[in-house]
């Protein structure tokens, strides 16, 4: 009944987590949800104003297909201002999220067959959007190193077929931030062997350590040519409902994008253009200011919530919102009658025992690992990290 290309790919294991605390809170039980991938928080007011005045304008028909000019000269330059090299609005695309801007750039850059290499645990999407696209994903394990992939291990992935590489620092789901050793090493190796970068860097705000975060661009200029810088306002303004992301790159693969897009969504939904144009234009920075410092004490609140695990290391978090825990000690301990096996029946037992709801590495493509994101309200994040720790201390 449908075509083969829907056996490449299932619904997002992240949305099914949340569809599995849904279901246990619909059956009366107060359920603690940390699968979100996204931050609890108010409009900032810029976005607020922004969509409004649009609205009172009458503002209701299409745009550009890849954006405003205004809105992506504004990006172009913020962009400009974060690399340190001056970038025009014909190299930016204003895309329906960041998701919408990496399914284009698989599907302007990958013939069928084309390998891309993607560090592991990795976001769910990377490898299913690489699939849909025709391409094959190459997975490159980096739990042995803080979940930072070693240049050699992508040296060694690459085949006559690669085609692209996926850096996402801040890392989803680990939180890993990538040194400037390791982004230099990537762009060389990128260069050498004539690979696209896809940088995907929409956690860029969220950064908890002094090992600031830099776009790969600034750090290796030669890398530019063939590198997509992918981003979004989802994550940074917590606009995850308002689908408004962006793809700057090479003009040629920005024109490339647009036909497509033509063919596709058409532009990003026009209010919300708008409302990120306001933010761009009249920010100043205070809003920002605010979500990284509720984050700040949220992961502050968690982490000393968690350094009290007996058999599971104290998660690094450096960037993102998330709490990525290694499971592995726990992996064939009992639990009461269960005996869990991986990451999954972990979740289970949390969700069941506990209330709370986490998202299992498998989705992530580790069966040792589970990701908790604290970008929940904080008196709700301490009762969950309470009684997850209550639980998990409890496996014998
Ligand atoms: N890239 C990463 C690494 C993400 O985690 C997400 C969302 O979770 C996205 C891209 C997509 O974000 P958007 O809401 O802008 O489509």
């Amino acid at each position: 009944m449908l075509a083969e290309r829907t056996a490449l790919f299932k619904s997002s294991g992240t949305a099914a987590a949340r569809a599995a605390a849904e279901a246990a809170a619909g059956s009366g039980k107060e359920i603690i949800d940390l699968t979100a991938g996204e931050i609890w928080s108010d409009l900032a007011p810029t976005i607020r104003v922004g969509a409004l005045n649009a609205i009172r304008r009458g503002i209701n028909r299409y745009t550009d297909t890849i954006g405003m000019i205004e809105l992506r000269e504004a990006l172009a330059q913020k962009i400009s201002g974060h690399t340190g090299q001056v970038w025009r609005a014909d190299e930016v695309a204003v895309t329906c999220g960041a998701k919408q801007a990496l399914f284009n750039a698989a599907m302007v850059l990958l013939n069928p067959g084309d390998e891309v290499i993607i560090p592991a645990p990795y976001w769910t999407t990377f490898p299913a959007q690489v699939l849909i696209a025709g391409g094959k994903p190459v997975h490159v394990e980096t739990r042995a190193n803080g979940y930072v992939p070693r240049v050699e291990d992508i040296a060694a992935a690459i085949t006559d077929r690669t085609r692209a590489v996926v850096v996402n620092t801040p890392n989803n789901p680990t939180g890993a931030v990538y040194g400037s050793e390791t982004l230099v090493g990537i762009g060389k190796l990128a260069i050498e062997r004539d690979l696209w970068i896809i940088f995907d860097e929409c956690y860029g705000d969220f950064i908890h350590v002094d090992d600031a975060h830099c776009p790969i661009v600034s750090i290796l200029p030669e890398a530019r040519s063939r590198t997509l810088i992918v981003n979004s306002f989802s994550k940074s303004l917590a606009l995850t409902g308002w689908r408004i992301g962006y793809l700057a790159g090479p003009k040629e693969v920005i024109s490339a994008v647009k036909a497509l897009q033509s063919h596709t969504t058409s532009n990003p939904n026009v209010i919300a253009q708008h409302a990120a144009l306001a933010h761009l234009l009249n920010s100043d920075g205070s809003y920002e200011r605010h979500l990284r410092s509720h984050l700040a004490g949220a992961r502050q609140t968690g982490l000393s919530a968690l350094s009290t695990l007996t058999r599971i290391p104290v998660p690094k978090a450096t960037g993102g919102f998330y709490f990525y825990l290694d499971v592995s000690g726990l992996l064939r301990l009992r639990f009461g009658n269960d005996e869990p096996m991986t990451a999954d029946d972990i979740v289970h037992v949390l969700l069941t025992r506990a209330g709370v709801a986490a998202v299992s590495g498998t989705t992530f493509g580790d069966p040792a690992g589970l990701r908790l994101s604290y970008g929940v309200p904080p008196k709700k994040l301490e009762i969950g990290l309470t009684r997850l720790v209550e639980v998990l201390n409890a496996w014998e």
